[in-house]
């Protein structure tokens, strides 16, 4: 290997991948067919490291076809020494231009597979809160109206707007939270629950539906189950009820049975838990069963002109399922019907032994008297939290339209708790938290604030505990959780 790496020999193939003839190359640099940027790099490399070719086996370059084209090219060799010393490099060099014009493709496609999926969830988000507003004002305001003592033959047609409101909200509740588990931005939750508890609750929601059409829905739970559990109710409810409401949807004769079994405890000290869910309806024809799972998809193209639904809920589930590191299955019910089944890990929960605090204890309270900031810029829904309000008999409520407007009432009197929309005009809700949280005033710096938001909770979680807010209302927000959320807050003074 003269330094000038001067070619000794070269396959007959050099006419195949570069155009030459054997002679037209030996006898000449490589140097000469050396991409002009491959060989500044390759000579400062030479330069820098000493004994390069042993250490470097693999090489990658690119070489100048006779047409002019430059092609890709990886090498594998070494350095010998011939009969008299004399240094050659000897190896076989590869025309992987194809290859990397194939890298490059994909590349490029993935690139724009996850621009495409980011358009597509960032137009979510925006249409959610577009979207959710407007529906948050018919909502509530159904509902305001059904309370307000309408006249009978107006009571039937408000029934009917709140129930297509609150369908057309779980529809759009239901896409947008697909598409973010889909997306992978889900996060489970811990929180402690009791889990007889728990499914009782949900079997008690659908009673309605299964007495109508004559069900019977019963639940079965096994003894050896821990009574709390560590866990994500919302979505472990949402899991469960998607499952429970498909079963009743698809059944005419008979019911449906819940069994919690325990399958023991695994090694982190967790119980194993089998769901099973057991209907006597119509069952899914067993070509069906593989697509059931995927969003958008129903077992027979009646369905939807018979039953209503998106395809969506089963699909939700299997994530959800998956996020707990369980795999739902189907299998037919002996005797016709479906059934399905999970097994996931939940964590147990010791209670600590301190019963009778002051939250366990039922306590009826009111919110008399309480003085309310409302920092929130859309009138539909100044006026529904205005009349709410009013109906639980708080005090001083003061509504402010803009970020700015908030701080200035808020400097000027005292308030018990503030209620803060997050997208407001001048400043925004989190700055709003930030100014108020580290005003010089200790009072008015601890006031209690919930946020009110229509994105998800789990896209502003983190802002809102940097900023410091208290706790969060999802708009559409139903009075009973508002009122909740309200007397959580207000709580501590009254007990001072
Ligand atoms: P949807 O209920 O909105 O149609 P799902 O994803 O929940 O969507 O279910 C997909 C399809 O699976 C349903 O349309 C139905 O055909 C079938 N399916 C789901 N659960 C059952 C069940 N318990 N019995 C019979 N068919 C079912």
């Amino acid at each position: 290997l003269s330094e000038s790496f001067i070619v000794d020999y070269i396959s007959p193939n050099v006419k195949q991948f570069m155009g030459y003839e054997m002679d037209e190359v030996i006898g000449k640099s490589v140097f000469e067919f050396l991409d002009p940027e491959d060989l500044d790099v390759f000579q400062v490399l030479l330069e820098e490291t000493k004994d390069f070719f042993s250490q470097n086996q693999f090489l990658e370059f690119k070489l100048r076809h006779k047409n002019g084209e430059y092609r890709v090219f990886n090498s594998n060799g070494k350095v010998i020494l011939d009969k008299d010393g004399k240094r050659l490099y000897t190896g076989i060099a590869r025309d992987i231009s194809k290859l990397k014009e194939a890298q490059r493709e994909l590349l490029k496609a993935k690139e724009k597979a996850e621009q495409a999926s980011l358009i597509k969830s960032q137009f979510l988000s925006v249409m959610s809160h577009e979207i959710r507003t407007p529906m948050n004002a018919v909502i509530g305001l159904a509902h305001f109206l059904l309370e307000d003592d309408p006249k009978p033959d107006q009571l039937e047609n408000l029934k009917t707007l709140q129930f297509s409101a609150e369908s057309l909200m779980a529809l759009i509740n239901d896409i947008l939270d697909y598409n973010k588990i889909d997306s992978g931005k889900v996060e489970l939750e811990e929180m402690p629950f009791d889990l007889k508890n728990f499914i009782q609750r949900i079997v008690h929601s659908h009673s309605f539906q299964a007495t109508e059409k004559s069900l019977y829905v019963i639940s079965e739970i096994d003894e050896a189950l821990p009574k709390s559990i560590l866990a994500d109710s919302v979505r472990l409810g949402q899991i469960v009820n998607n499952l429970v409401s498909n079963a009743i949807k698809f059944t005419e004769k008979g019911g449906v049975k819940i069994i919690l079994k325990s399958e023991g405890i695994d090694i982190e000290g967790k119980a194993i838990v089998k769901f099973r869910f057991e209907d006597t309806g119509i069952g899914i024809p067993e070509e069906k069963v593989s697509t059931i799972f995927e969003a958008f998809t129903q077992a027979s193209s009646e369905t939807t002109r018979k039953y209503g639904g998106t395809g969506l809920g089963l699909a939700i589930v299997k994530r959800l399922v998956e996020l707990y590191q369980g795999d739902i299955t189907y299998s037919p019910n002996l005797g016709g019907g479906s059934v399905f089944e999970f097994v996931i890990h939940l964590k147990p929960f010791e209670e600590r032994a301190n019963n009778g605090s002051a939250e366990d204890k039922p306590q009826i309270k009111s919110l008399m008297g309480a003085s309310i900031l409302v920092a929130e810029d859309n009138m539909v829904n100044q006026i529904l939290i205005q009349k709410f309000l009013k109906k639980w008999n708080t005090g001083n409520v003061v509504v402010a339209s803009d970020g700015q407007e908030a701080l200035e009432f808020f400097e000027k009197e005292h308030f018990d708790l503030i209620l803060l929309d997050l997208q407001m005009p001048i400043y925004d809700g989190f700055t709003v938290a930030k100014k108020i949280r580290s005003m010089a005033d200790p009072v008015k710096s601890k006031v209690p604030m919930l946020a009110l938001t229509a994105t998800s909770l789990h896209e502003v979680k983190e802002q809102l505990l940097e900023v410091g807010v208290n706790d969060y209302v999802a708009k559409p927000f139903t009075p009973e959780n508002l009122y909740e959320k309200l007397l959580k807050f207000l709580r501590p003074k009254e007990r001072v």
